[in-house]
């Protein structure tokens, strides 16, 4: 009864296009829900996100949930779950998307999912990775282990404080480390992070999950923005 006393004078919004929601919805109202847009990648092998990657690394599939558009319903999800402290968008995005993806048997041989890791600084005044959400929506939908600890982001300058200062200043970016191999070792990893747009990002982690073929690795975004 509380909760409908509150829901009176401060309805909950769609987290979509921000009009109230009704009493049975949540996060995203029916509407936005209805009209989603959704790639239907996972359908497709050689999709636009796959065909991205092609002669520049080594993945097995790639797929995207929802295509991203300037000004439209996705880019609204993706900024209230980057930045307003809504992280239950990223968990229930996850799951709409496992329901899509446990009916494709290219997803089926998944081993563990990681999402593409934040640096720690970052992790810290965000309070939580919107990556890990999705990935955590996704491991409890298609019934998977989520692994957040063997792959690493730091800058590059941690590990090379003998080089002068100058130098260090060249080589201030962000690398991505393995940690624990022995736990994805042999394993078909999910990579999963928010949007894909140039690749970089979501190649430089497959690079290193991929050294010494020390596992198979398949990607999926919330979105695309091709
Ligand atoms: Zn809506």
């Amino acid at each position: 009864m509380l909760s409908d006393f509150l829901n009176l004078f401060y309805p909950s919004l769609c987290k979509a296009c921000g009009k109230p929601l009704l009493k049975n919805e949540q996060i995203i109202c029916t509407y936005c829900h209805y009209h989603l847009p959704h790639t239907g990648y996972h359908t497709s092998p050689d999709n636009p996100v796959y065909k991205l990657f092609w002669g520049r690394t080594n993945i097995l599939f790639a797929a995207a949930f929802l295509h991203f558009r300037k000004g439209g319903r996705v880019q609204q999800l993706l900024h209230q779950l980057k930045y307003t402290n809504c992280p239950e968008i990223g968990e229930h995005l996850g799951q709409l998307y496992a329901f899509q993806l446990k009916q494709e048997s290219c997803f089926a041989p998944i081993d563990v999912i990681i999402p593409v890791p934040l640096h720690k600084t970052k992790q810290k005044l965000r309070g939580y990775n919107q990556s890990e959400l999705f990935a955590s929506g996704l491991a409890s939908g298609l019934k998977r282990e989520i692994n957040t600890v063997s792959l690493r982001r730091e800058t590059a300058t941690e590990t090379q404080t003998k080089k002068s200062r100058f130098s260090r200043y060249l080589n201030t970016k962000e690398v991505f480390a393995v940690s624990h191999p022995e736990r994805i070792a042999g394993k078909h990893i999910l990579l999963v992070d928010d949007v894909v747009t140039t690749g970089s990002t979501l190649e430089a982690c497959v690079n290193t999950l991929n050294q010494n073929n020390l596992c198979k690795v398949s990607v999926a975004t919330i979105a695309a923005a091709l």
